[in-house]
């Protein structure tokens, strides 16, 4: 039996929630995580009876939260633990999101010998009043010293930021885009800030205190940050997602190309074999659960051909080359025009998509409406 070589790892730690952020998480609730060590273990157990052996993957992401929040000696044990259950093969990308804050030279020593070849780092920004706003922990001062350290040890960096805050302006975003030009990095991601309901930024601007950036501003943030990480050396290969050279995030392309993965811990979503099962995405249930040596699943879906289907030209769609319309067909043994034709004869003449062949991608106004283009297909018309 086939197996999926990518493997995801929730770690729900975080040392303080940003007023902006829905992830499955906890803050200040330290004392927690050796019970999330065990549960960790009793997953990780669960499939290796599942697989019955020592499966070799190729990517391993450990996201979050952050997983740097842990405690060095507590790395080591997730880090060996996974070791235990999976063979990394020689040239595998193991990356690791982190703060910028916390991130001393023992942490970054000990992950670059326990394997981890690629630090994603959360620095959003290099304007202390955007840091400030976002409610982000540290300084930009912190975050170039972070980055200066962790270049003297790893071959592949990438920082995530944000653009679209209240009150950043255009020069802010732009001198945070020069300073990251600055430094070695070999990937960046850019998001536009959104105020996810649930959020405490989202009941501050229901309360008129904080007011979202112009639709207009966040437009030009956007495209001139693509303009300018392009002059500057960086493909732009999806839409919020910036590499030079071979750096694309490899584990990162396994969700793009609708790939299979394995994924474990609170809120992670594990796609094999067709079905989607997603842990529970209450972290003190997941634990309790664990606890008691029961698996925490919250949802588990078996997607049919045409789901399958839809789910690929959706991530596809998401890279800058599109996705190949032969390729879906040949891969999930169905009729593309039968069952979205409509639909992308609609997006194709609203100017939203484009096709050269049978590829289909994105256009640059697509681009900009690319939530909306991918909702509509998940739930295609079929074509006359
Ligand atoms: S550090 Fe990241 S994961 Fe943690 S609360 Fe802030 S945005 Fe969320």
């Amino acid at each position: 039996m086939q197996w999926p070589q990518a493997v995801y790892v929730h770690v729900p730690f975080c040392l303080r929630r940003c007023g902006y952020c829905d992830f499955t998480l906890v803050a200040r609730r330290d004392k927690l995580i050796p019970a999330w060590l065990d549960g960790m273990r009793r997953e990780l157990q669960q499939h290796r009876e599942l697989v019955g052996r020592k499966l070799p993957i190729s990517t391993l992401f450990l996201g979050g939260g952050t997983p740097t929040h842990l405690q060095v000696e507590q790395l080591q044990e997730l880090l060996l633990l996974l070791r235990e259950h999976f063979h990394w093969t020689a040239d595998a990308e193991v990356s690791i999101e982190a703060n910028p804050d916390g991130l001393d030279d023992h942490r970054l020593d000990v992950l670059a010998e326990l394997g981890v070849n690629r630090i994603s780092l959360g620095v959003q920004s290099f304007d202390d009043a955007v840091l400030n706003v976002l409610e982000r922990t540290h300084t930009a001062a912190i975050a170039s010293d972070a980055i200066r350290r962790a270049a003297q040890r790893f071959p592949n960096i990438s920082l995530d930021l944000i653009f679209g805050v209240p009150g950043q302006n255009a020069e802010s975003w732009y001198g945070t885009l020069q300073q990251a030009a600055g430094f070695p990095l070999t990937h960046i991601s850019t998001y536009g800030l959104t105020l996810e309901q649930g959020t405490s930024f989202h009941r501050r601007e229901r309360r008129g205190e904080l007011h979202r950036a112009a639709e207009e501003l966040e437009r030009e943030m956007y495209l001139s940050g693509i303009e300018f990480l392009q002059q500057h050396g960086f493909e732009h290969y999806e839409v919020s997602n910036f590499a030079r050279d071979s750096f694309r995030c490899r584990h990162n392309l396994v969700y793009w190309n609708a790939d299979e993965y394995f994924a474990f811990g609170p809120g992670a979503a594990s796609y094999i074999h067709g079905v989607r099962r997603t842990n529970c995405r209450s972290v003190v249930r997941w634990l309790k659960s664990w606890g008691d040596g029961v698996p925490c699943v919250e949802d588990t879906e078996q997607l049919d051909a045409a789901q399958r289907a839809c789910e690929a030209m959706m991530l596809g769609l998401r890279l800058r080359r599109g996705f190949s319309s032969a390729d879906i067909e040949s891969r999930f043994e169905i009729n593309l025009h039968e069952l979205a034709g409509a639909t992308l004869v609609r997006l194709t003449r609203s100017g939203l998509l484009e096709q050269q062949g049978s590829q289909i991608r994105l256009t640059r106004e697509g681009l900009l409406l690319a939530d909306t283009v991918a909702s509509e297909l998940l739930n295609p018309e079929a074509g006359d």
